[in-house]
């Protein structure tokens, strides 16, 4: 990972590091030509991480990972390694298309139903119209060797990748290496961009309950939220462990 510290949370490690570092680290990594891995992290995915090594191998091997849900933020500091505060992926990948549009980037655009992808790529069209749009897949590919050599002979500047987790970070990790770009995994982030799933409100988000706003918009959500607890008491068990 890069030079900024880490806070490890049940086998993470988080990098210290705000919204508004981030994207200027990026920003700096592009101008560079730097290939860059970009994981935002929720309790979910420190969960599933806990349970595939190989899984945690690859997030800890990315050269970000970000604080995405309030639930890491409470972590780190009942552990008493607090971290600056939350970086979503929805967010970030928002602020670098702002930053792709104004500087003519190539953006790459990987992921979700075929009718999402579509509508994903209208509206950013519509409202990016300076971002150089290399190309763009469905998530729902059997051989990924023609988007590979797509990416290959495109070199975008960022590739978005919408596979939800894991599937994003075992991609990124596989084939980073055929494009010195910033990858990053943006989970169902498609989803919002093309209308199909509106995003909380602020005051939702502000209050910490932007997750009671995706279970009401996508009950069928009920059964992965039950992570929140699970990795709560984890993290309590882990301050007891701390304090023996
Ligand atoms: N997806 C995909 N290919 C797959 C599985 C999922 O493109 O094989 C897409 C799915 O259509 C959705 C996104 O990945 O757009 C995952 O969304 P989810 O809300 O689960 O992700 P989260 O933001 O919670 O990680």
């Amino acid at each position: 990972m890069l030079h900024f510290e880490h806070i490890n949370i049940l086998g993470i490690n988080f990098t210290k590091i705000t919204e508004n570092q981030l994207i200027k680290s990026l920003i700096d990594d592009h101008k560079h030509k730097k290939n860059r891995f970009i994981v935002t992290a929720n309790p979910e995915i420190v969960l599933a991480a806990r349970k595939n090594k190989e899984y945690q191998k690859i997030i800890n091997h990315a050269d970000y990972v970000t604080a995405d849900g309030i639930g890491i933020i409470k972590g780190a500091n009942i552990l008493n390694t607090p971290l600056p505060e939350r970086v979503t992926g929805f967010d970030t990948m928002l602020k670098l298309l702002k930053y792709s549009n104004k500087n003519k980037c190539k953006v790459y655009f990987l992921g979700a139903k075929e009718t999402i992808i579509k509508d994903t790529i209208i509206n950013v069209q519509k409202d990016y119209p300076d971002i150089i749009i290399s190309g763009y897949h469905n998530g729902y590919f059997k051989n990924p060797d023609p988007i590979i050599k797509d990416i290959k002979q495109k070199q975008p500047d960022f590739i978005f990748v919408a596979l939800g987790f894991p599937k994003q970070d075992y991609f990124i990790e596989k084939y980073r290496e055929i494009s010195n770009s910033i990858w990053m995994g943006v989970g169902g982030s498609f989803d919002i961009l093309a209308g199909n799933i509106n995003r909380a409100p602020e005051f939702w988000i502000n209050h910490h309950i932007e997750w009671l706003y995706r279970l009401i918009q996508e009950p069928k959500r009920f059964i992965r939220m039950l992570a929140l607890p699970k990795y709560l008491l984890l993290i309590y068990k882990e301050k007891f462990k701390q304090k023996k």
